[in-house]
């Protein structure tokens, strides 16, 4: 087999044919500027309020909530910053978790040690979910934004995001969620969970790269992000990227309507890469809750192996996986993510991620995990450490 086998869908996805076709006139044919008034830039301004109500549609909300970005990292930043900003005259307390993506957690970073924020960083369990009762006890008077991720890009733990917002609501604090592994892969509704922001990003959903958008609840004081023209409600100017949003429209309403369809066949592919790991490969673990996942994540430790090596070999036959996030790859620390359920440091350091797509086979898992097993062993039998241990069981 030499094609390739892409289980890297949660770093980015392939962008759709139909996505990419839906895109393609808005370059050549329709490429007017929508904020000029003749009749030509028409088009444009359709194509944005299409977009805008089919992504709207997905999580319940209004298309004027929908304010779009240049991606997932930029909506994070734009919801916590300009959200501080403006409510930091009622007090200067975020919440949020040990999990999240780093445009989150170096956001909050930054908002502490620049701009006078007290953040608490909440711990979570053994799968990587976080506590209602701490989440509770953190909430103080000067509290003013709880930020926690619907869905984690590394274990794939889908948070408790309808009881939080109630507990938000409850003690009148604003309600943020990075959406960004969770939209269109599971069902999310703005008002019944009680969400007053929520980031997503189009490559995520086969959907084109550098365009996102953050939902933000009518009635939200959040500040302009970006300065200048009067596009996205004054609130982020510049030239819509229109190619961008035409495809990210298309891509949303994509996503939901295969959802069902697509996640109940990928919890059955994902369910039996797990179920030969954890069975055929000893020493072996699954991270993340076995049922609360996302569908087409697996997150895997393998003992006494180094994820770098293991993924160089896997690469030898095509396959793309990721040892991490995207993010941390390149770097020696393990990931923040396995080091807060609790894994001990050279367990992380063997952890493995895969995560599907709706065009993953049983076939390529089934080459994967036979691949998988010879790679274990031969890094295994050059490995001082699992050569003590095996004499010690001895
Ligand atoms: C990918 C990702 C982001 C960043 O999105 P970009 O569009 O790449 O900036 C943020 N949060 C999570 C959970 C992600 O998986």
């Amino acid at each position: 087999m030499d094609k390739l086998i892409y289980l890297d869908n949660a770093a980015t996805t392939k962008t759709a044919p139909e996505v990419v076709q839906a895109m393609l006139p808005y370059f050549t044919e329709y490429y007017g500027n929508a904020s000029t008034i003749y009749d030509f830039a028409g088009k444009s301004k359709e194509a944005i309020m299409q977009a805008r109500t089919q992504i709207a549609d997905v999580i319940g909300a209004k298309k004027e909530e929908i304010y779009f970005t240049a991606g997932g990292s930029e909506s994070d930043n734009w919801a916590l910053k300009a959200a501080f900003e403006a409510y930091k005259s009622k007090g200067n307390h975020i919440i949020t978790s040990k999990i999240e993506h780093h445009a989150i957690l170096h956001t909050c970073e930054y908002l502490e040690k620049e701009r006078g924020a007290r953040v608490t960083y909440l711990d979570v369990d053994e799968n990587g979910f976080i506590s209602l009762e701490d989440l509770e006890k953190a909430i103080t008077p000067e509290t003013i934004l709880i930020s926690i991720m619907f869905a984690n890009n590394e274990i794939g733990t889908i948070e408790p995001v309808r009881e939080i917002g109630r507990i938000a609501k409850e003690h009148g604090v604003l309600f943020h969620t990075d959406a960004v592994q969770a939209f269109g892969q599971v069902p999310i509704n703005v008002d019944e969970m009680n969400i007053d922001m929520l980031s997503s990003s189009g490559h995520k959903i086969n959907g084109p790269k550098g365009i996102g958008f953050l939902y933000i609840r009518k009635g939200v004081k959040i500040r302009s992000f970006v300065h200048g023209g009067a596009q996205e409600r004054k609130r982020r100017a510049g030239t819509e990227n229109i190619p961008g949003i035409v495809g990210y429209g298309v891509a949303a309403q994509r996503a939901q309507e295969t959802m069902e369809k697509r996640s109940a066949e990928e919890i059955r592919l994902r369910d039996h890469l797990i179920g030969r790991i954890l069975k055929e490969i000893p020493y072996s673990r699954l991270n993340g809750d076995a049922v609360k996942r996302l569908p087409n994540n697996v997150n895997v430790s393998l003992q006494f192996i180094e994820g770098e090596s293991m993924l160089l070999m896997l690469d030898r036959y095509g396959i793309c996986a990721s040892s991490g996030s995207a993010c941390t790859s390149g770097s020696l620390d393990p990931s923040h993510v396995l080091m807060a359920i609790g894994l001990p440091h050279e367990i992380a350091h063997g952890s493995l991620r895969m995560t599907l797509s709706e065009e993953t086979t049983l076939e390529e898992i089934d080459f994967v995990v036979d691949r998988l097993k010879e790679i274990v062993d031969r890094l295994r039998s050059m490995s001082p450490l699992y050569e003590d241990f095996m004499k010690k069981q001895k």
